[in-house]
This record gives C-alpha cells, structure tokens and sequence, in this order.
C-alpha cells in the first residue's frame, strides 16, 4: 500500500485515519489502515488536531457540548475564580456535577468559604482566517474522496496518481497544502445554526447534529443539457458552524458569489429535513442539559 499524502509505502502501518477527530466526537467517518501511513496519521494529530482543538473556541465548545477526549475524558479548562482573585485549569464533570480545580489556593479559598462561583468563557466561534483550520479542512476533503469512493478509487489513484491528465492530479494542490502546509487557503467560516438545535428527519425522534459534510458543485456555466462547468466545494459543519473550501483551487470567490446569490441558505440543508425552531443560542446549554 501506499499513503495518500506522502506516497510512500504504508503497508505495514498500524493506524486508521479518522477523518474528523474521535476527540469531536467521530466514531463513522475513517479511512482503512494504510490509507495514511502512521507517520502522517502522527503528523495530522499532533500538528494539525491538536493544535486545533487546544484554541480558546474548541476548548469552550467541547466543555459546553459535553464533547469528550478520545479516551472519555472532560477537557480541562482555564476558569477564573473571583472570590479567589486566580485563575485555574478546572474540569467541570457533568455526570457528578462536580468541578476538579487544579490550583490548590483556589481549592484552599473555596475550603475557607471566600470563594463561592466559577466563571468559564463563552466563545462563540473560532478565530478567523486560521491557517491550522484550513489545513484541517484541506485534509478532511481529500480524505472524503477517498472515504466515498472506497477500495476502487483507492486503486485506481496508486495506478493514476503521476498522471497529469487523471482527476488526482487536481487534488495534488491540496493534498500539499494539508500535508506541507505550501501556500495559503482561504476558506469560508460562518454560523448557520446554533449549539442545541434540534432536527427532525422523516418522523425520527428530534435529533441534534456534531458534524455533518458534502461535497458541493457550483455551476459556473452550461456548456449543453448535461455538462456543465462547475467548480468543486467541500462543506464541513461543527457544532452549527459551517467551514467551506474550494477543492481543486485556493480560492473561495465562487462560493461568496453563491452566498450572495442564496442569502440564508446553506448547500448542506437536506429539503427531506426540517429544521425545529428550538434555538439555544442565547442561552448557556451548560445550564440546560442536566438530565
Ligand atoms: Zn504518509
């Protein structure tokens, strides 16, 4: 075998590549061993995964969302505590409802009774342009073509994959991007639901949704009843979050023409799925999901 980013033989790799980290919760979106070699597994998860989910944004969405480590854990959180006028790494465990606070003065202050609260931040969204998340989302969309088209394109890129004439060629971009980080890669950030939104799909029971992807053509032009011209968008949405990336080209103008054409809409809403009108958005669900 050999691996989809650096090309060099993978056969006796151990790992398989989650696509959307198990730490977001991803238990359904992963590659076959082989496909990314254990040093590119390793490469992603350290600094790309990690660097990502350490940031301010991700740290506060999880420990709201009650998303946890791979291995269950809660994550650790920098909370401030006024009463003892310090700061400290806390897990809040909502099972227990209970707080583990790291810094034995604050431990000391609540003991004496002089500290009473913990405040933790609320950050709404990550920070924007971030190289690391366009990274990420080059690597998740060249890794989904491998995911859809299974054993078969897997095969026919180890045969095509020095051709320039072949499809693959038209992913070398981003697979270098994700891999090497060459260049830069604007994508598209924004919310397009809030935490907490319920969804209800052809009589199932109200559901809410972590992560969702697809891949998205946008016409550009009709060349007759069956082609088109179009150009290639894949769209990742997290915790309401929609993040969108041209595929074969760095350039995200196409898809803010799109936006402008379709105020208020999202290539990933299904027609099949209707939204339920049961927004948290304003409100703290750290508050509201203790059953
Ligand atoms: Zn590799």
């Amino acid at each position: 075998m050999q691996c989809i980013f650096c090309h060099k033989d993978s056969s006796t790799s151990k790992s398989v590549e989650h696509i959307i980290p198990e730490s977001l919760g991803n238990k359904e979106h992963i590659l076959p061993k082989g496909y990314v070699c254990d040093a590119c597994n390793n490469y992603f998860s350290v600094k790309i995964e990690k660097e990502m989910l350490a940031q301010p944004y991700f740290v506060s969405m999880r420990r709201r969302n009650d998303i946890r480590t791979k291995k269950g854990n809660y994550v650790a959180e920098n909370m401030l505590f006024p009463g003892a006028h310090k700061a400290s790494d806390t897990i809040f465990d909502s099972k227990e409802n209970a707080l583990y606070i790291k810094d034995n003065d604050v431990v000391k202050s609540i003991i004496e009774g002089k500290c009473c609260y913990a405040i933790a931040r609320y950050i709404e969204e990550p920070e924007y342009p971030d190289k690391i998340m366009s990274r990420f989302l080059a690597k998740c969309a060249y890794e989904s073509f491998f995911l859809m088209g299974g054993e078969h394109d897997y095969q026919l890129w180890l045969k095509e994959r020095d051709n320039k004439e072949s499809m693959f060629h038209d992913f070398d971009k981003l697979r270098q991007f994700a891999r090497y980080g060459v260049g830069e890669w604007p994508y598209s950030q924004r919310r397009i639901y809030s935490e907490g939104t319920f969804f209800s799909y052809k009589g199932c029971e109200p559901y809410e949704v972590l992560h969702e992807q697809k891949f998205f053509f946008r016409e550009v032009e009709k060349i007759d009843e069956h082609k088109f011209l179009a150009e290639l968008y894949f769209v990742l949405v997290i915790c309401g979050i929609e993040y969108v990336i041209c595929v074969t080209d760095p350039d995200i103008s196409g898809y803010n023409q799109w936006l402008k054409d379709h105020p208020n809409h999202s290539p990933i809403e299904d027609d099949d799925e209707k939204r339920l009108d049961i927004g948290m958005y304003d409100i703290n669900p750290f508050l509201i999901k203790t059953k």
